[in-house]
């Protein structure tokens, strides 16, 4: 291809890619579905990497996916809220190790290998030991506020038994059952049905109305801690911290002592999925040594200490009640 003919199919691939991130993160209601965004996204990256020199920094590739809502009072993260690389093959992931493998000087490193909730990213910030915000991830810099809705979920308590600044970061979802709860009363109604929970979750949680958050059970699994005064020395420790505030983690995860674990993770999740109650689109293997991801480091985008490796096109879950009209 040259250049001429690059600089079209970019255009278009952008445009394409800039309104599906719409629908999906502004209006929660996708068009297409997450296979083929993805598709497409790796389309656009596979050309930009045959032609750097047309990649600008507002290409869809280079930027943190949300878009932040005007209804709600802007939050600036105190560390940025990154996305994640991601990888469709066990062959991707150990192209992934073996860059780490740069860094950490050995192939057989020990990863967090945890579920990938679909939901949408959360902030929350403790402080003397009582929840100050709930902040979603926008894009990446500036979020929403959402810390009224928050308050209503259940499964995040107002009160914890620590009085440092405490930031906790973690995924917002709701159950397959809730979900379907939800279409069945919205059927009823006659209003319009829910394309599937992550966007119901998060249609859900920037709801301007907390009263009807609170009687749709949201729920939360919580990954990320920082405490300054404190911080943990791996993403395990910080899970168990996260678990002994009385905050609710995925009792799934494990550590991964070397790439046969990894492996066997990935085989087992690959399956497991449909039995969850929730839906996962992947697996998030974290590089476990704070120290070493630091070492490791960040691209503008994400951590090059974590990996998300989505489940492969063919079993991914059908979409329930698509012959209805959806938001
Ligand atoms: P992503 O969802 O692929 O990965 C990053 C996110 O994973 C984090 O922000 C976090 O919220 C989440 N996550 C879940 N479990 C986690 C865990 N255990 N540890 C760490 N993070 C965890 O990236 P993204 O930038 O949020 O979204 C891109 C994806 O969204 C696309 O790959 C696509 O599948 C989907 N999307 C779909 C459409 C569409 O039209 N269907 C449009 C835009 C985006």
């Amino acid at each position: 291809m040259n250049i001429k003919d690059a600089k079209i199919q970019l255009k278009n691939l952008r445009t394409k890619l800039n309104q599906w991130a719409r629908e999906y993160y502004v209006n929660d209601n996708p068009s297409v579905d997450d296979v083929e965004y993805d598709k497409c996204m790796q389309e656009l990256k596979n050309l930009e990497s045959m032609f750097p020199e047309l990649i600008t920094p507002e290409s869809i590739s280079q930027k943190v996916g949300g878009i932040v809502s005007e209804k709600f009072e802007k939050h600036i993260h105190k560390y940025p809220m990154l996305s994640l690389g991601d990888i469709f093959s066990w062959e991707e992931f150990q192209n992934f190790n073996k860059q780490v493998a740069k860094v950490t000087n050995t192939l057989e490193n020990e990863y967090t290998a945890e579920l990938k909730i679909d939901g949408l990213s959360i902030s929350l910030i403790y402080q003397n030991g009582t929840l100050q915000s709930g902040v979603t991830r926008g894009d990446g810099i500036v979020g929403e506020n959402v810390t009224t809705n928050v308050k209503t979920i259940k499964s995040i308590p107002l009160q914890i038994n620590n009085k440092d600044l405490i930031e906790v970061r973690g995924e917002i979802f709701l159950s397959k059952s809730e979900f379907k709860k939800i279409n069945e009363e919205r059927l009823l109604n006659g209003e319009p049905l829910f394309a599937n929970p992550r966007n119901a979750a998060a249609g859900t949680l920037r709801q301007l109305d907390s009263s009807i958050v609170a009687k749709r059970n949201l729920d939360g699994f919580l990954y990320y801690y920082f405490n300054e005064k404190q911080p943990e020395k791996t993403q395990l420790d910080s899970i168990n911290k996260i678990e002994s505030l009385g905050l609710k983690t995925n009792p799934e995860t494990k550590l991964c002592k070397n790439l046969k674990e990894v492996k066997n993770y990935i085989d087992v999740y690959t399956k497991k999925r449909i039995e969850l109650d929730y839906e996962i689109d992947g697996i998030v293997f974290k590089l476990n040594d704070k120290q070493l991801q630091e070492e490791v480091g960040y691209t503008a985008k994400n951590p090059k200490w974590a990996i998300a490796y989505k489940f492969p096109a063919e079993i991914k879950e059908t979409k329930l009640l698509d012959i209805f009209p959806t938001v």
